[in-house]
């Protein structure tokens, strides 16, 4: 289970993430959404350790985790836009990040497979597609057999059959247990992946829960409605 507690945040006089509690549980997929810069990726980057915490704890079963950065080896992270080498090819990309891991078993291969990237592996990072750095960034993010994967926006830049290959994945990380925790603006997708839906906005949780009971509460099918009559009374 991740915890957050008291989060704070501050980019000098901006109060970005405010007080922030949450629980995510483990073997279970959550789903962050809120408007542009309600606070999405600096919570994820607080809990990898990318962005220092002004104030509050976090914690990974059960364990502080504030500057002690040994258990971020149990977390595989896609970021929304990633920085490569550019001139390494993506063979070349892989191997290397292998290298920095001290050869930890790794199933890279089952993975380039699975999002059709062997027609990438000898091109130069710089020269690829949109979407192809985005599945190398899928792989990267589970070739160590991570027990937490952050992925946020993962299916943006991808084409529907590549999206469906990556959802397919992410259903069959859940199947090993893995925690999971995405952010995306497609409400399907989170109906597709999540049990929990987290929402935000400025930097404050309004609401955490199971999806079940949202759609209940708010007498709503979809998410979309849902999410959307939560976004109305907010700015009412
Ligand atoms: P979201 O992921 O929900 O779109 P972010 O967490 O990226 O939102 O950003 C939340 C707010 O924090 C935004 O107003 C953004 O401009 C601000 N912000 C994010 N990173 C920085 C930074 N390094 N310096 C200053 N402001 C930042």
């Amino acid at each position: 289970m991740i915890e957050l507690k008291g989060l704070k945040k501050n980019f000098g006089r901006l109060t970005v993430l405010d007080d922030l509690d949450l629980e995510i549980p483990s073997g279970q997929a959550t789903g962050i959404v809120g408007p542009n810069g309600s606070g999405k990726t600096t919570t994820i980057k607080s809990i990898l350790g990318l962005v220092k915490p002004t104030d509050g704890e976090i914690r990974i079963d059960g364990e502080l985790v504030n500057n002690r950065w040994e258990y971020r080896e149990k977390i595989g992270y896609m970021p929304q836009v990633a920085r490569y080498p550019e001139n390494m090819t993506v063979e070349e990309l892989f191997r290397f990040i292998k290298n920095i891991r001290g050869d930890q078993p790794s199933n890279e291969e089952e993975l380039i497979k699975h999002f059709g990237l062997e027609s990438e592996l000898k091109k130069r990072m710089r020269t690829l597609s949109g979407g192809n750095r985005q599945k190398v960034g899928a792989v990267l993010s589970m070739m160590f057999n991570p027990d937490i994967l952050i992925f946020d926006e993962p299916t943006a830049g991808l084409d529907p059959r590549s999206s469906v290959q990556f959802k397919k994945k992410v259903r069959e990380l859940k199947d090993q247990g893995k925690t999971i925790m995405l952010t995306t603006h497609i409400m399907s997708e989170i109906e597709e992946l999540a049990d929990h839906l987290i929402f935000i906005v400025e930097g404050k949780i309004k609401y955490h829960g199971p999806m079940d009971e949202l759609l209940n509460e708010h007498k709503e099918q979809r998410l979309e409605g849902a999410v959307a009559k939560m976004m109305e009374e907010e700015a009412a």
